[in-house]
């Protein structure tokens, strides 16, 4: 670590992702300039974050509250839930403005390759909320690569032998574009064109 707080800032903003050495620097010289008090009000809502952010106990979305508000909200359809990747994913979706359902985050993808397996992702509670039969249709949202086929692919065929059917995202969002960083209209389009799988 530097005595240097210039060069210990820059060298903290650099473990972030998708931030280099010249966009670490520009910050921390923006953050020098910037209003009295404006670096403490952001390390302070950081500095918090993982204290008063928990998984949602029904969805597993992130969230400071407990159900979420999602799932909290009355007027949502109960019949249908949403299966995403990331929390990122659920945004992505209220963006699109298509769904009107529950969702359920995963936290990942199995990826062999990473050591991610199935184990590690949230399919136990997943197969709790289908339990009672008020589910009758679970969409795969998984993204558009070989992780996400071979989540959805799984799940389809642990869900497989349930009362319940089965549908997968259409190819409206182009092959790679992860469902985070997908348009709007392109993910309300493949959310109306889905395909039951089983
Ligand atoms: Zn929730």
């Amino acid at each position: 670590m530097s005595d240097d707080p210039i060069r210990a800032a820059v060298q903290q903003l650099r473990r972030l992702p998708g931030i280099g050495e010249k966009t670490a620097t520009r910050l921390v010289y923006w953050l020098l300039r910037s209003k009295e008090g404006t670096p403490s009000e952001i390390a302070a809502a950081i500095a918090g974050l993982q204290d008063s952010v928990r998984e949602c106990e029904v969805c597993c979305d992130l969230t400071a509250s407990n159900p979420c508000a999602l799932c909290a909200r009355e007027g949502r359809d109960e019949t249908t839930i949403c299966v995403v990747e990331d929390p990122q994913d659920v945004l992505a979706f209220e963006r699109s403005g298509e769904f009107r359902g529950r969702y359920h985050v995963l936290h990942g993808a199995i990826s062999p390759l990473d050591g991610i397996s199935p184990d590690a992702l949230r399919i136990r509670p997943l197969l709790e909320r289908l339990r009672d039969g008020t589910v009758g249709e679970v969409i795969l949202a998984t993204n558009p690569n070989v992780e996400g086929d071979a989540t959805a692919l799984y799940l389809g065929r642990l869900l497989g032998n349930l009362d319940v059917k089965i549908s997968r995202l259409a190819h409206g969002i182009s092959v790679g574009t992860e469902i985070e960083y997908a348009d709007a209209v392109s993910l309300a389009r493949a959310l109306q064109n889905r395909r039951e799988v089983s």
